[in-house]
């Protein structure tokens, strides 16, 4: 069975990426070799790419400054969508076609064969291709992916809303899923103006749940009320946060907090403010940072900590469902690939409200 190549679109044999050398280096646009359809493995496709999210990942993997380190030279980049223009020989029942609308998410693979991905957690597999990460990624114009992990975009969804879905939107839709909150619970989202939070205030709302939304100026608190936040705490001004929460809570405490902040400063306190089996929902990835929590108030007020890490294929189906219904409307803007140098200085100082997408057309 050979290869399947596009009629309608030419593949060229180089392309514009996003590349850094090596760790912390500057990022540059450079050209790059596009595989060739003869070349894809079994279960590989070729897909061009309309556009990616940027999310505060890609920055972390170019800086190198996770315990977990990237693969260099790295093309970043984990939230692209684009067409299938060719798949691998000897692919047979591929459930994706030539032409369909894809997603590529930060789990670009997994072996689907051990126990965690029997179990589901594609994420812990231990043979997983991470987008971006340990594969080059969506900053490119042409993509190799896997026809059995791509997510399948439904016509009603326009990809540059799509693309941060399948980072962003999955991450914290998974987040919220095993929050153990019901409806009209109280969720606190530290982070909220940003790329993952302004969707988590979405999703936590489409749940039922009531939301108090910390972050920071005022782009951020008229965007989080936007999009429907009960409370705004702004981290920068206020002088006690657990008593703001507590108050906004009939002085009892929040059910969960999806902590979706980048720095460690966005979990202090969460067992403060959380009420007697509350959850901490540990989403925002400081390399270095360490959990600063009470063991005695974590076990006397029978608080659960739960790393939540992306999510399955099951996951991000969902996550796009819900966005391709209209609950769920990522705030982007949109930029060149080349802009991503200023796009990571942006990101850094925390100025950007919701996400940034770049167009590769
Ligand atoms: P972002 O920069 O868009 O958003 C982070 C937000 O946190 C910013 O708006 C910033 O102002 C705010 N913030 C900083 N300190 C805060 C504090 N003390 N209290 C409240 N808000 C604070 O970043 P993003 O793309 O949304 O990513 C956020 C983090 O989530 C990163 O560390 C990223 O690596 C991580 N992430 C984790 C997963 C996962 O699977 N768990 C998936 C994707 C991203
Ligand atoms: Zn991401």
């Amino acid at each position: 069975m050979s290869a399947q190549v596009s009629t309608t679109v030419q593949i060229p044999k180089t392309q514009k990426v996003a590349i850094v050398a090596t760790s912390g280096a500057k990022v540059h646009v450079k050209d790059h070799p596009v595989k060739s359809p003869e070349d894809l493995a079994p279960g590989e496709c070729l897909l061009k790419l309309h556009c990616t999210g940027v999310c505060h990942t890609d920055l972390h993997a170019a800086m190198g400054d996770w315990p977990v380190k990237p693969k260099t030279p790295l093309i970043g980049g984990h939230e692209g969508v684009g067409e299938i223009v060719a798949i691998g020989k000897n692919t047979p029942n591929s459930p994706v076609k030539l032409g369909q609308r894809v997603g590529v998410k930060w789990i670009a693979d997994s072996c689907f064969d051990c126990e965690q991905c029997r179990k589901g957690h594609e994420q812990n597999c231990a043979n997983v291709k991470l987008s971006g990460y340990t594969v080059d990624g969506t900053f490119s114009q042409y993509l190799v992916s896997y026809v059995h992990s791509v997510t399948p975009i439904p016509d009603a969804l326009e990809s540059e809303a799509a693309a941060s879905i399948l980072c962003a939107g999955l991450t914290v839709y998974r987040a919220l899923k095993y929050s153990e909150t019901s409806p009209g619970d109280w969720v606190v989202i530290p982070g909220a103006g940003g790329g993952l939070g302004h969707l988590a205030v979405q999703y936590a709302k489409y749940m039922g749940r009531r939301v108090i939304a910390i972050d920071a100026g005022e782009e951020k608190r008229k965007l989080c009320k936007a999009l429907g936040a009960d409370v705004w705490i702004d981290f920068t001004t206020s002088t006690d946060t657990v008593s703001d929460i507590k108050k906004a809570t009939g002085g009892l405490g929040a059910h969960a907090a999806v902590v979706t902040a980048a720095s460690s400063s966005g979990y202090t306190q969460a067992i403060d403010y959380l009420r007697p089996n509350g959850r901490l929902m540990a989403v925002g990835m400081p390399g270095e940072a360490k959990l600063d929590a009470s063991i005695f108030f974590v076990v006397f007020k029978s608080i659960t900590i739960h790393g939540s890490y992306v999510g399955n294929r099951q996951d991000a189906i969902e996550a796009v469902e819900i966005a391709a219904s209209g609950a769920v409307k990522c705030h982007f803007q949109t930029k060149k690939l080349s802009d991503i140098a200023t796009v990571y200085e942006e990101l850094k100082k925390g100025e950007i409200a919701g996400r940034v997408v770049l167009s590769m057309d």
